[in-house]
């Protein structure tokens, strides 16, 4: 579904992605595990068009290879946010929407869909996640569980091919984790292709087809989740953990 190969992103002197190469097959849910500040966010942000690569290629089944080397165009960049839902940390609901609002933004106002068939969309996604009740409530009004599960929603609207999610339950109290870690099994099931920031190792192992071990903006291993983290290549890996089971 996705191939990057090389991809390399600097701010400022700040080499934060050397070359990052990664594929990710239709229905594979990977775990991208690492330090903090090696590169995980900067990671989603480029395949979600949230920052643009130094270098570096990116290609989604179906779409050009855009190659960061050289002038890639606006168009073939905003491509990339067609083919994928992000989920973020902080949620990053839109504070003064109302729940239903925030999921038919998107579809309705950058896909250009009929705005009964968004609404109707949202409606079966909330109901699926358990939140049909909270359809006109604003986001203040929710628990961050439930706040995560409308970001989950937001992402799916957009009918996305790969699903991006950035530490989605790092912000949480400890008693919301286990609702949203729920969600996203199910999403797994369902074979939904994802990428998963996380620093739930336990999490990474049971959902996860594949861990992707980064630091210091490079690969450093990857593989199936019980080689990577229960029999790590790599002293780096073996280090990090160490620290975190
Ligand atoms: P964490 O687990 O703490 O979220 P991470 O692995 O996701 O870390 P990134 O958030 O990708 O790491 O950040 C990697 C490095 O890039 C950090 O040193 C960070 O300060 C820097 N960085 C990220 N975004 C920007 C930006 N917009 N401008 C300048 N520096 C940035």
């Amino acid at each position: 579904l996705l191939t990057v190969s090389g991809l390399q992103k600097s701010f400022g002197d700040n080499q934060v992605l050397t070359s990052i190469d990664l594929n990710l097959d239709s229905g594979q849910v990977v775990a991208l595990v690492g330090p903090s500040g090696s590169g995980k966010t900067t990671v989603l942000r480029c395949l979600n068009g949230l920052e643009t690569p130094d270098g570096g290629t990116v290609a989604f089944r179906g779409g050009p290879s855009l190659d960061f080397a050289g002038r890639v165009s606006k168009k073939d960049a905003l491509s990339l946010r067609d083919r994928s839902g992000m989920v973020f940390q902080n949620y990053n609901l839109f504070p003064h929407m109302t729940v239903l609002e925030n999921i038919i933004e998107g579809p309705v106002q950058v896909q250009t869909r009929p705005r009964r068939d968004a609404v109707a969309d949202a409606e079966r996604l909330l109901d699926r996640v358990g939140l049909a009740s909270k359809r006109d409530d604003y986001p203040f009004n929710l628990s961050g569980g439930q706040q995560q599960r409308v970001g989950i929603v937001r992402a799916l609207a957009l009918q996305p091919d790969l699903l991006l999610f950035d530490e989605p339950t790092s912000a949480l109290d400890p008693e919301l984790v286990g609702e949203v870690l729920t969600v996203i099994k199910e999403l797994a099931e369902e074979n939904w292709t994802m990428v998963i920031v996380t620093h739930e190792l336990a999490f990474a192992r049971e959902v996860a087809d594949e861990v992707v071990f980064m630091d210091g903006g490079v690969v450093v291993e990857h593989g199936h989740p019980d080689q990577v983290l229960r029999n790590p290549r790599e002293e780096r890996t073996r280090r990090f953990v160490q620290r975190l089971l």
